[in-house]
């Protein structure tokens, strides 16, 4: 079906954060798509899972080698992004990834980084305490430095990426939530607050909110609500030179300078981060309390940092059981394409994301194959659907399972 007399494919995007900007972006470059973006917020917003004001940019994967041609195709796409908005969306700092030598996503990163023909570094641990004076390291520890990863700006990225697609005639309609998603004859029909639209075809791309529009994925999808935390260090120095860094074990945890070298953001992995039954009933106020789960990083991993954290702030992020993006049709829904469950690390490869979910919308294939999302064997396992209690998760673990 195409809207009559134009020969044009209608397309709606449901949700508008880090995946649905660049869906939007790709489909609005084609002469053959009319398409719409709905937001229940608006474009940039920070209470998704794009707020917090960074995101690591890592060229080399930890977790499955078969993501690589996905991380390659954002790179070369993120370039075309900065140059159509004019805007510098990644900050070329360099990220240290470390953690102890034996550690299975370390491994697999040093293998990465070999395949990929980029420029990296391995670090020992005396070359670590000099060069990174900061971090507390283990004389089992190494350093893997990835010079081109970097600092994404998540919010500005969104932003000017749906200001590119609404220069190439997308239609965007903000603080629009859509409340359902089902069959209309040869279409779909998509309701909001402001009515009804049939589409040709519909891209959800609802993070932490999927399975609220869609309950059915409640056995597949878990949503978690992460909290960031920004500290000072203890004296003016402590920080200087600080680099952005990503910790694989023995315990997970990643550092972002921040505040114009003042502060760094810290995070902590899925088995501390809160699940979440209702998105919309999420206590968006961390208490003081939440600020304990992070003094681990500052006894073990930056020693000169202030105990108590300045500044504290939650998202929210969608995750799969296997820790896989999914990305696919709709089992239910002819003409729906699911994207979702970025576990974590969606961002980085967010352009990526957006061609394959155009692609799929608009020839039903994308150019990579990404088949095998779907064959990766599960890290965790639901309990409770309704709640979104899970099992532990060994894969990014900042603590131990509870006994
Ligand atoms: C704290 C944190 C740190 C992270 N760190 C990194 C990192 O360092 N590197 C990295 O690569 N990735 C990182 N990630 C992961 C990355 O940010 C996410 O994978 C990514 O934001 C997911 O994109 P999304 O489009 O699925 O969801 P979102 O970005 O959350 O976008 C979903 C959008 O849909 C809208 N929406 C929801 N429901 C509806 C509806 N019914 N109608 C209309 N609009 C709707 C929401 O308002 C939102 O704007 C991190 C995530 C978090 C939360």
């Amino acid at each position: 079906m195409h809207l009559l007399g134009t020969g044009l494919l209608r397309i709606a995007v449901v949700g508008l954060g880090a995946i649905g900007s660049q869906v939007l972006w790709q489909l609005s470059r084609r002469p053959d798509v009319d398409v719409h973006g709905f937001e229940s917020s608006y474009p940039g917003h920070p209470e998704a899972g794009a707020g917090g004001e960074s995101r690591l940019y890592r060229n080399f994967e930890t977790d499955d080698p078969a993501y690589e041609p996905v991380i390659h195709r954002a790179d070369a796409l993120w370039r075309e992004l900065e140059v159509a908005t004019a805007r510098r969306l990644r900050c070329p700092t360099g990220v240290l990834l470390t953690g102890d030598h034996a550690s299975p996503q370390l491994q697999r990163a040093l293998e990465s980084a070999d395949r990929s023909g980029k420029p990296s570094r391995t670090l020992a641990p005396d070359e670590l305490r000099v060069n990174h004076p900061q971090l507390a390291v283990s004389d089992t520890d190494i350093g893997l430095w990835d010079p081109q990863g970097g600092v994404i700006r998540p919010e500005l990225t969104v932003s000017a990426t749906v200001g590119l697609a609404t220069g190439n005639g997308a239609v965007v309609h903000d603080f629009t939530r859509v409340t359902s998603v089902d069959g209309a004859g040869d279409g779909v029909r998509v309701r909001t607050s402001d009515g009804a639209r049939t589409f040709d075809r519909v891209v959800i791309a609802c993070g932490g909110w999927t399975t609220t529009l869609r309950p059915d994925l409640r056995d597949t999808v878990v949503v978690r609500r992460l909290t960031s935390a920004w500290f000072h260090g203890e004296d003016d120095d402590y920080l200087r030179g600080m680099v952005p860094f990503m910790r694989t074990a023995p315990s997970y945890c990643y550092g972002i300078p921040a505040g114009g070298g003042s502060t760094i953001k810290l995070g902590l992995g899925f088995n501390d981060h809160h699940p979440v039954p209702d998105p919309d009933a999420v206590a968006r106020t961390p208490a003081p309390e939440e600020a304990e789960r992070f003094s681990w990083i500052v006894d073990d991993v930056l020693p000169g940092l202030q105990r108590r954290p300045v500044r504290m702030s939650t998202y929210l992020e969608s995750y799969t059981t296997s820790m896989h993006d999914y990305i696919g049709f709709d089992r239910q829904l002819p003409g729906v394409v699911l994207l979702t469950g970025f576990s974590g690390h969606g961002f980085k490869v967010s352009p990526a994301i957006g061609e394959i979910g155009a692609q799929l919308a608009t020839q039903g294939e994308s150019d990579i194959d990404v088949g095998f999302l779907r064959d990766a064997p599960p890290v965790f396992d639901i309990v409770d659907p309704e709640t979104g209690r899970t099992t532990h998760n060994h894969i990014v673990s900042s603590r131990p399972p509870e006994t």
